[in-house]
């Protein structure tokens, strides 16, 4: 597994990885989400989360 990258145009900004990252990894700026690399524990939470698939592991 990987860090988890925000696709910035396919986000929607709902917000709801932000919950769901055990870690609070993920914030919400402008309307598109962002994740801290240094927070991510490379679960994989968000990424199944994501209604619009918007949130990958490279
Ligand atoms: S992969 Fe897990 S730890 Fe990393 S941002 Fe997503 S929910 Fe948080
Ligand atoms: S769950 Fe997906 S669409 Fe919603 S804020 Fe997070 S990355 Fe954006």
């Amino acid at each position: 597994m990987a860090k988890a990258v925000v696709n910035q145009d396919a986000c929607v900004g709902c917000e709801s990885c932000v919950g769901a990252c055990p870690v609070s990894a993920i914030s919400v700026d402008g309307g598109k989400a962002k994740v801290d690399p240094d927070a991510c524990v490379e679960c994989g939470t968000c990424v199944s989360t994501c209604p619009v698939g918007a949130i990958s592991q490279d």
